[in-house]
């Protein structure tokens, strides 16, 4: 069983949704979750145009929201992109940062996402910061070289006590989207790693929420979630049926 940490559960929906279906999912969601009675704490990371509708049908619930990216910069002529404090005017609370989708399609470097943590932070956002190894480095025993360093270009740009207001999603990129989960215990010694990295930077930041992202289903969630060091997770394809994402909000309620 793992510490006594709270469990947090988020759903990042990628580029998925209709205001009709939101809707439908964004109501059960929250009618589920009052069932967890503040036992798992959960979030849903919606596309930038829905954020208006999450905060009206999720306001008062215990669900929280935010965005999938924020822009590294603070405003101004970079069209496309959206701001941090722009998320924060829709009462969101939470940014992923760094998703492996956005390092690879559109070539974010680490210094980059460290700078999208910052302004998320300056928002009042919690950056929900992923770390994660292709599966050729992953192959080549390189992914706590690889997930180390994503964390340690994150974590330059942070004081001690900011850097323990952030969360880490560690999503092995073999993993996500795949159907293939990485197995608890591969799952926990990234994680173990990645906490004692953490916790270089002082006792607070070691005890930063850490998520495993990457294929979480109901039947993988408790298994993993009950790691010593899993916090957690970030869920993709599964946060878009309701009925499986409160399965494993579920699960780790089971967990703790
Ligand atoms: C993700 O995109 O963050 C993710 C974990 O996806 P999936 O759960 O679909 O693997």
């Amino acid at each position: 069983m793992s510490k006594q940490r709270t469990k947090l559960v988020v759903g990042n929906w990628k580029m998925h949704g209709r205001l009709a279906d939101n809707a439908v999912l964004l109501e059960a969601v929250a009618q589920g979750v009052r069932g967890l009675q503040g036992a798992v704490k959960v979030g849903v990371c919606v596309p930038h145009p829905y954020l208006a509708q999450t905060q009206a049908l999720l306001a008062g619930s215990p669900v929280q929201w935010g965005s999938q990216d924020v822009s590294a910069h603070e405003q101004g002529a970079y069209t496309g992109e959206v701001a941090a404090d722009m998320v924060a005017e829709f009462a969101a609370t939470l940014a992923i940062v760094g998703h492996s989708e956005r390092r690879g399609y559109h070539h974010e470097s680490a210094d980059v996402v460290g700078i999208k943590a910052e302004r998320a932070l300056a928002a009042g956002l919690t950056p929900i910061v992923c770390v994660g190894e292709t599966l050729e480095q992953h192959e080549a025993g390189l992914a706590q070289q690889v997930v180390g360093g994503q964390l340690d270009a994150v974590l330059a740009k942070l004081s001690p006590a900011d850097a323990a207001r952030i969360v880490v999603a560690y999503e092995p990129v073999w993993a996500i989207g795949t159907g293939k989960s990485a197995t608890a215990a591969q799952a926990q010694d990234v994680h173990a790693f990645l906490r004692a990295r953490l916790a270089q930077k002082g006792a607070a930041v070691g005890a930063v929420t850490l998520l495993y992202g990457g294929s979480v289903k109901p039947e993988n969630a408790q298994e993993l979630f009950g790691q010593q060091d899993i916090d957690g997770g970030l869920i993709g394809g599964a946060s878009l049926k309701a009925q499986d994402f409160l399965a494993i909000c579920s699960a780790a309620a089971a967990a703790l």
